[in-house]
């Protein structure tokens, strides 16, 4: 227990640090995003360029911008998922968590059949806006991996002390080599713009803070499977909160 109180304050003070890394980055991209994104447009509007100024407006600055975008995502990302970083472990209702994570990601399930088999959970301990987060990070993928036409499943049920969750989809499935590397900070087979690769990592670090497994069955072409298996209580008692839950303790 006690190492999992230390590894538990690490993965949280990372997760501070992010945040205000994150924070910082932000008001300079946001300029510098402007300011070469106007440059383009002034030289694009240019007759007659030199050849090298041509080169840029051609090829230099589209994959600068390609640049600023996947920075500007991560950032955006990082910002996002540490925000349940500064919440207390508390009792909450499970299953309308996930009523509010179906909510969210529906706008990236539009071109699928969502499927939900949700088995009453009732209230577990936790962090619940992490949560919603898990299952939007997972229904998103799923719906990015898969094309119009396809489905998407959402299954949530009790096991005695435990929470089971799957979340499945018909898409493209994944290489050996994604698996290996999928919960992985920033390993993304996505374009800018569409994937920073933090997605399932902080997934991964989620559940594992709460004392939870997540693994995954994926055939390519056929489709992949999250599942994940949740204490209904973390064994990390909530009076040993880590640096952000202190706040919020007093
Ligand atoms: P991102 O979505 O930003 O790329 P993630 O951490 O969410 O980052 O996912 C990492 C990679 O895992 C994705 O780029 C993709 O290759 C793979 N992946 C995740 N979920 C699925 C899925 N449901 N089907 C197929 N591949 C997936
Ligand atoms: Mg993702």
């Amino acid at each position: 227990l006690h190492q999992r109180a230390i590894e538990q304050e690490r993965l949280s003070s990372l997760g501070l640090m992010a945040a205000s890394v994150a924070h910082e980055i932000n008001n300079p991209m946001s300029y510098v995003t402007s300011n070469v994104d106007s440059l383009l447009q002034d030289l694009r509007e240019e007759q007659n360029l030199s050849s090298p100024l041509k080169e840029y407006v051609d090829d230099v600055l589209p994959a600068t911008l390609d640049g600023i975008k996947r920075v500007n995502s991560i950032v955006s990302d990082l910002r996002r998922f540490s925000r349940g970083d500064f919440e207390g472990y508390s009792p909450y209702n499970f299953d309308a968590e996930v009523r509010t994570a179906l909510r969210i990601a529906r706008i990236q399930l539009g071109h699928v059949r969502v499927e939900e088999a949700l088995d009453e959970v009732g209230t577990v301990v936790g962090r619940p806006r992490q949560l919603v987060q898990v299952l939007v990070n997972l229904l998103v993928n799923a719906g990015q991996a898969t094309p119009s036409g396809g489905v998407v499943r959402l299954v949530t049920r009790r096991q005695g002390n435990r929470v089971h969750v799957e979340v499945r989809d018909t898409g493209s499935g994944m290489s050996e080599e994604t698996k290996r590397h999928l919960f992985e900070p920033f390993f993304t087979t996505k374009p800018p713009g569409l994937g920073t690769g933090l997605g399932l990592s902080v997934v991964h670090g989620i559940i594992k803070a709460h004392g939870g497994r997540i693994e995954v069955e994926s055939e390519l072409g056929k489709g992949t499977c999250f599942i994940i298996d949740l204490p209904n209580v973390p064994p990390l008692p909530p009076e040993n909160p880590s640096g952000g839950d202190l706040r919020a303790a007093r």
